[in-house]
């Protein structure tokens, strides 16, 4: 099969994508890149659904997730269930070893940095190309999430549910019994790392009971 053309400014691309399901822009990815060069990543949250998707676009499809060394134990079952259920390669990338523990306290882009940032580096230092579950209904700073883009490294990222409302998202996941991490359930609509997450209040944007208090919005992953 020849290899699909990738030019370098993707804006055509990404107004052409609107037309596309989530599937399609995966399948179109893995035949852009192939298989091996690219990869999902999930924090296992809400964003089990993008792993649903993208099982079924390419199976055997890369899955990353970044084991920071504070998730809740709802997030690590998670990770399991999906192990069990989907056709993917799950790659765990954890956190090196000597990080200062309380360091989320005093210096959450420190972190955040050493703990997602990197590791995330490391999992994309082989690919040339990675999907996120991303959604610009995530929060305001999210608004203008593009479906295709390329990142500040050049590679090129799909964010296939970009413009997937809460409501799309929870149809898909009771539709296609999707197994989605329980706290979602609890009253936590954003899931990171238990000290950096607590439940929003009413009033809040989903996404503020994230890093509160520390006027933090955004882990690094996708700046
Ligand atoms: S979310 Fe909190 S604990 Fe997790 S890596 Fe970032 S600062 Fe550290």
């Amino acid at each position: 099969m020849t290899a699909l053309v990738v030019p370098d400014d993707l804006r055509e691309l990404d107004a052409s994508f609107a037309s596309l399901s989530p599937i399609e822009m995966i399948q179109w990815l893995a035949e852009a890149h192939g298989v091996e060069n690219i990869c999902v990543t999930s924090a296992m949250t809400s964003d089990v659904v993008l792993v649903d998707v993208a099982s079924k676009a390419v199976p055997g499809i890369e899955v990353v997730f970044l084991d920071t060394g504070f998730h809740f134990p709802e997030t690590l079952e998670t990770v399991e269930n999906v192990r069990r259920r989907y056709p993917v390669e799950l790659r765990i990338m954890a956190a090196p070893a000597g990080i200062e523990l309380n360091r989320w306290e005093t210096d959450p882009d420190g972190c955040c940095n050493q703990r997602k940032v990197l590791p995330l580096e490391e999992a994309l230092s082989t690919k040339h190309a990675w999907v996120s579950g991303v959604r610009r209904s995530d929060s305001p700073v999210r608004a203008d999430t593009p479906f295709v883009h390329r990142d500040k490294r050049g590679l090129v990222k799909l964010n296939p549910l970009a413009a997937w409302t809460d409501d799309d998202l929870a149809t898909y996941a009771m539709v296609n019994e999707v197994p989605m991490n329980p706290l979602l359930d609890q009253g936590y609509p954003s899931i990171g790392c238990y000290p950096c997450t607590r439940k929003p209040t009413a009033g809040e944007h989903a996404r503020d009971g994230r890093w509160s208090g520390h006027g933090k919005t955004e882990c690094g992953l996708h700046l």
